[in-house]
């Protein structure tokens, strides 16, 4: 690893400033910046790290029902506390999957959403990569290995969007708070993905000194369904190779008055399975609208000739994460 040096701000302008003085990179726990930068994908001059920075890790439930997130919240808080447990049970569930206990204890919120994809040929400088600046993805040749790789959406890139707390807190209609040397701003989740282009790195719309502070979950104003379901290899000490956030909402009468299914790990930023939702909407809420939805949502797969058995996972992770939504959790303040 080549050698940085270590800033250690304790105010977010602080922070904030320190980014732009030194072109620095944002360092919260280092599980994924540590990583890239021992195999020399990243080889950042300043670290400036959010170690310092007072109330990163709150969690609370605010007067309207909506419930703040503070970037710094460890997965292992989001998983055990008891308002995420209470309000947000699906993306407890996500957290608590994630991983292994001790990642859990040192990655953060804000990190898991700014994480690089977990792309072979990305992670490992001596391959090329449309992200780190070459003209094409070696995943979509004849000899790219593709297992792992996006299913939808994968032209020019075909690299995977790692985190698997992203299309919970999409699902659930999440906005970020940000903070840039111009001020804070929020952006709704949704609308905070770019496409992949060519040497951009990262999957956030986010200037390079700007930092997230917090993630705020909204009430939810109609009752409300919510599930969460990953299919992975191994158990633990790895990412999903598909993962599934849902959100229902219901009349009066159990019908869908409108759905919302985020998927992870398909796409190269978290994929929205339009024609799952409109499968859903207005129908009475049950197994045969789940089972058309699960359907639906593997329309307009592009899967690679090495990849092909993930279309039937997507089928299969959306099947279970709206059952569970059927099956009780209700989700969200109020
Ligand atoms: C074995 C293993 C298994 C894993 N399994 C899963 C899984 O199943 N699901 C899943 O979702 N993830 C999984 N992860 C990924 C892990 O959750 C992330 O690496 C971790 O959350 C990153 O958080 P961090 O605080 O360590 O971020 P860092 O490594 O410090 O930062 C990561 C990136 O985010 C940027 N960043 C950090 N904080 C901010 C901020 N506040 N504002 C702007 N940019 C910021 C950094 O500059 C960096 O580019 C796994 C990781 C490992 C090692």
């Amino acid at each position: 690893m080549k050698a940085f040096t270590f800033v250690r701000p304790r105010t977010v302008d602080a922070a904030v400033a320190a980014l732009a003085e030194t072109g620095g990179a944002v360092h919260a726990g280092g599980v994924d910046l540590l990583d890239r930068m021992k195999e020399h994908v990243d080889e950042p001059s300043h670290l400036v790290t959010l170690l310092d920075v007072p109330g990163r890790d709150a969690i609370a439930l605010e007067d309207d029902g909506g419930v703040h997130l503070g970037a710094g919240v460890t997965l292992a808080a989001l998983a055990e506390n008891d308002v995420v447990r209470r309000f947000l049970p699906s993306l407890a569930e996500a957290a608590g999957q994630a991983a292994s206990p001790a990642i859990r204890h040192r990655a953060t919120l804000g990190g898991n959403l700014a994480q690089r994809t977990r792309c072979g040929y990305f992670r490992i400088a001596s391959f090329s990569c449309l992200k780190r600046g070459a003209d094409a993805c070696p995943v979509r040749a004849e000899t790219g290995v593709q297992e792992t790789a996006a299913v939808f959406a994968n032209e020019p890139c075909a690299s995977a969007h790692p985190s698997s707390l992203a299309p919970v807190l999409q699902s659930l209609g999440a906005q970020l708070g940000v903070q840039g040397p111009k001020g804070a701003r929020s952006v709704s989740l949704a609308e905070a993905w770019r496409a992949p282009e060519k040497g951009v790195a990262g999957d956030l719309a986010l200037a390079a000194d700007e930092l997230i502070t917090a993630i705020v979950v909204p009430p939810r104003t109609r009752p409300q369904r919510v599930g969460y379901e990953e299919v992975r290899q191994k158990a633990a000490f790895d990412w999903a190779l598909v993962s599934c956030g849902v959100r229902v909402e219901l009349d009066d009468d159990g019908r869908v008055s409108d759905a919302s299914i985020v998927l992870g790990s398909v796409a190269p930023t978290p994929w929205v399975a339009t024609a799952a939702e409109a499968a859903l909407r207005g129908k009475a809420f049950g197994a045969e609208p789940i089972a058309a939805a699960a359907k639906a949502a593997t329309q307009g797969a592009t899967p690679l000739s090495g990849n092909t058995y993930k279309v039937r996972l997507v089928e299969v992770a959306v099947r279970r994460a709206l059952t569970r939504a059927l099956e009780g959790a209700k989700g969200g303040a109020r």
